[in-house]
């Protein structure tokens, strides 16, 4: 696959370690292919663990001199860094589109508010302030510095390719740390890409680094390197659970956002026209592939009906084909392992007497195509309703009262995003306080951004993303008894 590029340099195929390009010492590779027809973009490095020991060596020495550097100097080079991620949006939109499938616009639209980590925490760093505080004793003071934790290893999963690495990468340098990062094997190239900009833009060399091969051998050396002080993962619980365990001998510091089961609930005093353009952005963006799509939609039973009606009118809208296709709403799902979920809580829902309104099979198109789904009669015994689809499946499910819903709504080990929408004051306070999740939308089915702190509880991780909140994780506080005044 040829991508016409402004910059063709910005397509690499070797990994980023110490400040260099590298292939594996052994010619390993692992391609990398177009979901939409599966045709080969590149082969990248499938570095074993040695190499992956010898980069976190690097990133050790290299983040002693970054974190000496004044937070302004490390400002200005995060702040050229997203500068050049804008200048270069459009190349960095078509190579995210042609590894991962998703419209060539939200690509771009990935890129961009992404990019915006990257400044908002260049901005930060300049305000890692300590404090100063009057001890018991006369005499005595409390001085409390924050020093950056040291070397910090990535882990990023597929659906983002672009914007879940500047979310990691921009507190953690803006804080004075280093960062190696290992993309998901679907979608390096992204990675890569923004690597070449970082170079570009002044990073020195070891400050940050891109690792490209197997993930449980490079999870392993995460893991147990002493030298590595902190992971940040994004991706799903069963690998958040099983990286917790392996960090544990080392007590690494971990920050984990991890698979979601959002609510998406609609009450009788909801603008309807609303609350449906916010299922359509919280279901079908990305293909219902991010961990804060709707999962489960709850519609109150006097509205249920006009809420579906007017939801259906917008899927069958949707426009299924190649993500850099103009008009394009919809594109392939990653893979035939998702294709697979898809078709197994299609098929639950309907032998346990539920009913599909729209889709519920592969699209014509073929490959990993799956037409938007609707689908109704849906129960709280369903595998929808109990585990993250991550495709294009909208289950509506009715509920008669408020109590009622905010037991379902919350009967799940996840607790990542949650919607709701409704107009009446009280209730929304009462229903944002009542639901059990990191992040609550009340009338938007958008919540993330650079300024808000993006995370879960439960399940669902650890730690946040984005916001005054997302450098405190780079952090370790260091408290100074200063006696004798
Ligand atoms: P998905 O099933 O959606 O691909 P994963 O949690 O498996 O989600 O993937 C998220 C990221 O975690 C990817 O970069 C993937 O390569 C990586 N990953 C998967 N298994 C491991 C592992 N054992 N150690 C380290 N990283 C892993």
């Amino acid at each position: 696959r040829t991508l016409t590029l402004k910059d063709p340099a910005l397509l690499v195929d070797k990994a980023f370690v110490e400040g260099a390009w590298i292939a594996a010492p052994d010619g390993k590779s692992i391609a990398v292919t177009d979901p939409f027809d599966g045709a080969l973009i590149a082969n990248v490095p499938d570095l074993g663990r040695a190499v992956i020991a010898e980069a976190i060596d690097a990133a050790a020495a290299a983040q002693k001199l970054w974190a000496r550097r004044t937070a302004k100097e490390r400002a200005q080079v995060l702040k050229r860094w997203h500068d050049l991620i804008i200048e270069n949006a459009d190349d960095l939109a078509l190579i995210l589109t042609t590894e991962q499938g998703k419209p060539l616009a939200e690509a771009k639209g990935e890129v961009v508010s992404n990019a915006a980590y990257l400044e908002w925490f260049a901005e930060e760093a300049k305000r890692i302030d300590g404090d100063i505080i009057p001890g018991p004793n006369a005499g005595q003071r409390i001085m409390v510095l924050k020093q950056p934790v040291g070397v910090c290893a990535a882990i990023t999963p597929w659906n983002f390719p672009n914007g879940m690495i500047t979310r990691k990468a921009g507190p953690a340098l803006a804080a004075g740390c280093s960062m190696i990062l290992k993309p998901a094997s679907q979608t390096p190239l992204s990675a890569l890409a923004l690597a070449l900009l970082a170079e570009r833009a002044g990073v020195p060399k070891g400050v940050f680094s891109v690792v490209t091969g197997e993930a449980k051998p490079i999870g392993l050396e995460f893991c147990h390197n002493p030298k590595i002080a902190k992971i940040t993962f994004t991706g799903s619980t069963g690998v958040g659970r099983w990286l917790m365990k392996e960090a544990a001998d080392g007590i690494k510091r971990l920050s984990l956002e991890l698979g979601g089961n959002a609510p998406f609930i609609v009450f009788d005093d909801a603008d309807l026209d609303a609350a449906v353009e916010g299922a359509m952005i919280s279901k079908f963006r990305n293909a219902g592939q991010t961990c804060v799509c709707a999962n489960r939609i709850y519609v109150q039973e006097s509205v249920a009906a006009a809420f579906t009606e007017k939801l259906l009118a917008k899927v069958s809208g949707l426009s299924l084909g190649r993500g850099t296709e103009a008009g394009v709403s919809q594109g392939p799902l990653i893979d035939e392992k998702a294709v697979a979920k898809m078709e197994e809580h299609v098929a639950d829902v309907v032998a346990r007497g539920g009913v599909v309104l729209s889709g519920g099979k592969r699209s014509a198109l073929g490959g990993t195509f799956f037409e938007p789904t609707v689908v109704t009669g849906v129960t709280q015994a369903m595998k929808v309703a109990k585990e993250e689809t991550f495709a294009p499946l909208a289950p509506i499910i009715s509920f008669k009262d408020e109590d009622d819903v905010i037991a379902m709504a919350n009967d799940s080990e996840f607790g990542l995003a949650s919607y709701f929408y409704a107009k009446d004051m009280v209730r929304i306070w009462r229903v944002a306080e009542a639901l059990e999740a990191g992040m609550v939308g009340v009338n938007t089915g958008m919540i993330a951004n650079e300024m808000a702190p993006f995370g879960g509880i439960k399940q669902s991780g650890t730690g946040r993303e984005g916001s005054k909140y997302g450098i405190e994780g780079f952090l370790e506080l260091k408290y100074v008894a200063l006696g004798g005044i």
